[in-house]
């Protein structure tokens, strides 16, 4: 057998610890990169390597709960690795700070019938994440003969998604994400996170 073992990596983040403060400390950044999301990446890569041990032996597995266990952490991984790239230093973003840009900006303004309705329904979904979770804007494109924007309330990585959902915009609202900055007002963290949301970023992923 030839099988493909390629493994997940943790991403380097795309600026330094202390950049996205004051909305998001060094402290919570640091302990968000290099603990939580190296843990998924670490838990994935462990049960792929069970299961292609599992092939090469040519043994059963209990494949119930590794592949759910598989699921929730390479969602975890590929969140995260997303969460960090639409987000930006608010130094670093100038004119484009605060509000969408480009062709992203002209489909919200269709969709949700502005901005400030969809950053309405976007807060309120993360607001509403029973427990762990995200808030995601997603781009549809089997919807209607242009695709459709939508918004998806993700419970821990991987509950309530479904397929053909490209992944535009998340925050996470899981408690790693916020508590020691925001103790529990999770609603004054989401409000200060649109400060660093990279737009550019988020453009340049609708457009793609
Ligand atoms: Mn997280």
């Amino acid at each position: 057998m030839n099988i493909n073992k390629d493994l997940y990596n943790l991403p380097k983040l795309p600026y330094g610890y202390k950049d996205l403060e004051p909305y998001m400390s060094e402290e919570v950044l640091t302990l968000h990169h290099t603990k939580h999301h190296a843990a998924y990446v670490n838990a994935a890569n462990a049960l792929l390597e069970k299961i292609w041990d599992a092939r090469e032996k040519d043994v059963e597995l209990d494949y119930k709960s590794i592949l759910k266990s598989l699921s929730f952490n390479v969602a975890g991984h590929i969140l995260h690795e997303t969460f960090w790239k639409i987000m930006a230093p608010a130094s670093a973003l100038r004119a484009s700070a605060g509000k969408p840009v480009g062709e992203l900006a002209e489909k919200i303004n269709k969709d949700f019938g502005s901005f400030e309705r969809f950053k309405i329904e976007f807060s309120e979904t993360a607001k509403s994440v029973e427990g762990s979770g995200w808030a995601i804007l997603a781009f549809h494109k089997e919807h209607g003969d242009n695709g459709a924007l939508s918004i998806i309330q993700v419970e821990k990585h991987n509950v309530n998604f479904y397929p053909e959902q490209k992944i535009l915009l998340c925050l996470d609202v899981w408690e790693h994400a916020y508590y020691l900055d925001y103790k529990n007002d999770r609603a004054k963290f989401i409000e200060n996170w649109w400060n660093i949301v990279n737009w550019e970023e988020v453009n340049k992923r609708f457009q793609s």
